[in-house]
């Protein structure tokens, strides 16, 4: 036993030397310091690089439109069809919507501007949105553009745009694949029961539209499932005496009939008819909504924020921050 301890003892020293003799010369090898910093920074470049395509991904991954079921893909697409302009409550009617817009199932909006360039506000809050978009811009021409001081039905609002989102889907539709096109402009009220109605459009569907021509609401009159009249009380004789609101057109339809269009120089209240003359009849069009006894769409209007006290600041060099989006 004795014994025993004795060799652990010195097999213990003599590692010791060695492992201590070892370390010395060691440390009198020249080392290449530059060489291990070099491959350290690279091993940081790398890691930072990777980094980055993490942190673009994650953007990628929150900015992303919801990925539709399979169910929801086989359902027709909705294409609403969006004219906006700038103006100090566009982004928060743009929001409203866009969130509206959220809860209905395979759904593409598709989003013209009037301005001459696609704007910051429009294109970052369209890539936030998770809906599926198209974004689009062309300028009304200057002499169909409503002044300030113009009363509102002076001209018609959005006709450029609805036109262009009109040729975009000739030229970009899928074929075979169904879908149904509706005019949603920005400052309406939208039930999310309209959008049901909406996607089983074979030609063209129509509807009541509440708070709109002095009225409650118009509608289509309906006898045994047929629509034989309107109710409204402004220029009832037009072709269709309906608001943009009040009605959805098959894809199909728009693509066989591919002059079909909005008229700039339509007579005030007929915008709708220089559409709808081109593609239906009266006896074809398709009431919804309980037979048009249901008010789904609101045509809401946003009063125009007064800017006084900004406008004092301004004066003085005060004004609010220009670089906080409203
Ligand atoms: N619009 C537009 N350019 C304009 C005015 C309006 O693109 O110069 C859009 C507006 O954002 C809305 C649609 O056209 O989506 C209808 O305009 P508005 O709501 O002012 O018309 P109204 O409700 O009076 O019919
Ligand atoms: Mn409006």
């Amino acid at each position: 036993m004795k014994v025993k301890l004795k060799n652990v003892f010195v097999i213990y020293f003599l590692v010791s030397v060695i492992g201590l003799m070892y370390a010395l010369l060691q440390l009198g090898q020249p080392c290449d310091c530059t060489q291990h910093l070099k491959s350290a920074s690279d091993l940081i470049h790398a890691k930072e690089k990777k980094l980055s395509q993490l942190q673009n991904e994650l953007k990628r991954l929150q900015g992303r439109e919801k990925v539709p079921e399979p169910a929801e893909q086989a359902l027709p697409v909705i294409y609403a069809v969006t004219p906006t302009y700038a103006r100090l409550v566009q982004k928060a009617e743009l929001v409203r919507l866009s969130q509206t817009l959220l809860h209905v199932k395979n759904l593409h909006w598709i989003v013209v501007e009037d301005a001459p360039a696609k704007t910051q506000l429009v294109s970052e809050l369209l890539a936030q949105s998770h809906l599926r978009f198209t974004h689009l811009h062309t300028e009304t021409p200057k002499e169909h553009k409503r002044k300030e001081s113009d009363p509102n039905w002076l001209k018609p609002r959005g006709v450029e745009q609805r036109n262009l989102a009109l040729q975009w889907l000739r030229e970009n539709h899928e074929l075979g694949k169904k879908a149904v096109v509706y005019f949603a402009d920005d400052d309406n009220t939208y039930s999310l029961r309209l959008f049901d109605e909406i996607r089983s459009t074979k030609r063209v569907s129509v509807w009541p539209v509440g708070l709109v021509g002095g009225l409650r609401f118009e509608r289509p009159l309906v006898e045994n499932s047929k629509v034989v009249g309107f109710y409204t009380a402004w220029k009832p004789n037009r072709p269709f005496p309906m608001d943009m609101a009040g009605f959805a057109v098959a894809l199909d339809l728009l693509l066989a009939n591919r002059e079909a269009h909005f008229d700039l120089l339509a007579e005030r209240g007929y915008l709708e008819s220089s559409l709808l003359q081109s593609l239906v009849s009266i006896e074809e069009l398709e009431p919804k909504a309980d037979n048009c006894t249901k008010v789904l769409v609101w045509h809401t209007r946003t009063e125009k924020p007064k800017m006084k006290q900004e406008e004092l600041l301004q004066k003085q060099g005060l004004g609010s921050d220009p670089s906080i989006e409203v």
